[in-house]
């Protein structure tokens, strides 16, 4: 028997337009950082309804960058949670200071403020939060935590910490941009969020991250901004462009990295953003029939969805199997795979990698973590696919399941 086609995991959906506004570019004279890199940050800026945006060549550079101007370092602690991918947590061990885990609320993917409050010691000085899936994270819970446990709140003198009175609350919304809760975009949620748009997310620049920055209200909190972008590109006053365009004399003010956006990237997410609504649309669009196969079918539990108040970004379609274990779900993947299909895990908890039991992490310590990673199954989500893929994926699951 022929197999049927290939269904892939999340490949990226590039139109003739996105080639035509990077060829451009291309064409211009001028491909590192500068207009287009401009533009596109004052475009973020505008759809998220905040005053200013950072591009740069990822989120993990976004969450570090925060880190380090923050002051943050050895002998400080930052509470994010096992549920996400390695880059959120390994920032915090890569500027020095402690990861600790909180675990995920029962029952779903998101950090439970409960634990964080358990967590938070003198030495917290940050929390990320994850927005797994395209859903936000509890924060207004969680800034009420963080406001009860104020006067642990210790920053240290001489640092951008101080432009905060209590951890700098953090989003990893690698997975939210375009999620709206109580009519507040994804990027105004958290002191700072931090957007990934590497090729499988729902923009993608190929490599690339945002920050995204409140409004300022004091000096300290103007300086985190100028910080980071002075950071982001060798702690150099000016860059090429503006070298260019305003002389050639310039300072290092600080000792900074490499993370910055070309054009090229730019131009390819300023092509991406302006279709957005209809990227959103097509991803509803799957992501809705997928629950008309299970979400009234009680062997599943199915992704918290749309609710009053909250949109979803509909980056991923975690599925749960009620009665599976780790062993169960590890056979179906192999099983999508013999039929073509490409599935996927989000996420296997940190504490189970080599490199964090290293560090002694454990992951009998996150039993929700544990409990929600071992019977999930991500599904393919992306504007590839047809209605009648969704149907055919959902019948081999069906299938599988039925047959246990
Ligand atoms: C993709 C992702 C990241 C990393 O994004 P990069 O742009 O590749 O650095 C961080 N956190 C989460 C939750 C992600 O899904």
């Amino acid at each position: 028997m022929t197999k049927q086609k290939p269904i892939h995991f999340s490949p990226p959906v590039i139109t003739e337009q996105d080639i035509k506004e990077v060829v451009r570019v291309l064409k211009s004279g001028w491909i590192t950082t500068g207009k287009k890199v401009k533009e596109f940050e004052q475009m973020l800026a505008s759809y998220i309804k905040v005053p200013e945006v950072l591009c740069l060549n990822s989120a993990t550079a976004g969450l570090e960058i925060l880190l380090r101007a923050l002051g943050i370092g050895p002998g400080d602690e930052v509470i994010t949670t096992p549920y996400t991918f390695t880059a959120t947590a390994s920032v915090i061990h890569h500027v020095g200071a402690k990861i600790v885990f909180a675990d995920v609320i029962p029952d779903t993917f998101f950090i439970s403020p409960e634990e964080i409050k358990k967590k938070i010691t003198h030495r917290t000085k940050a929390v990320i939060a994850v927005d797994i899936a395209g859903l936000p994270c509890d924060y207004s819970k969680i800034k009420q935590i963080l406001n009860s446990k104020k006067k642990l709140y210790h920053p240290e003198t001489g640092t951008l910490q101080m432009a905060f009175s209590k951890p700098v609350l953090i989003a990893d919304s690698s997975h939210s941009f375009g999620a709206v809760c109580k009519n507040k975009v994804s990027g105004t949620w958290a002191d700072c969020s931090v957007f990934s748009f590497h090729a499988v997310k729902n923009i993608t620049t190929a490599e690339g991250g945002a920050i995204a920055f409140q409004k300022a209200k004091t000096l300290f909190q103007k300086k985190l901004i100028s910080t980071c972008r002075l950071f982001s590109l060798h702690g150099q006053t000016k860059h090429a462009f503006q070298k260019e365009t305003a002389g050639w004399r310039y300072d290092i003010s600080v000792l900074g990295y490499k993370f910055n956006m070309t054009d090229i990237q730019a131009a390819l997410g300023i092509s991406q953003l302006k279709r957005y609504q209809t990227i959103l649309t097509g991803r509803k669009k799957i992501f809705e029939r997928y629950l008309v196969h299970f979400l009234n079918d009680k062997r599943f539990i199915v992704p918290a969805y749309n609710h009053k108040t909250i949109q979803n970004a509909y980056h991923l379609f975690p599925l749960r199997i009620k009665k599976f274990e780790e062993i169960d779900r590890d056979l179906l993947i192999s099983l999508m795979k013999s039929e073509n299909i490409a599935t996927n895990v989000h996420f296997v908890p940190l504490p189970m990698f080599t490199a964090y039991k290293k560090l002694g992490y454990n992951i009998s310590d996150y039993p929700d973590t544990y409990n929600t990673y071992k019977n999930l199954i991500t599904l393919p989500l992306h504007l590839k696919l047809s209605l009648k893929d969704v149907d055919r994926v959902a019948f081999h699951i069906k299938k599988f399941v039925a047959g246990k």
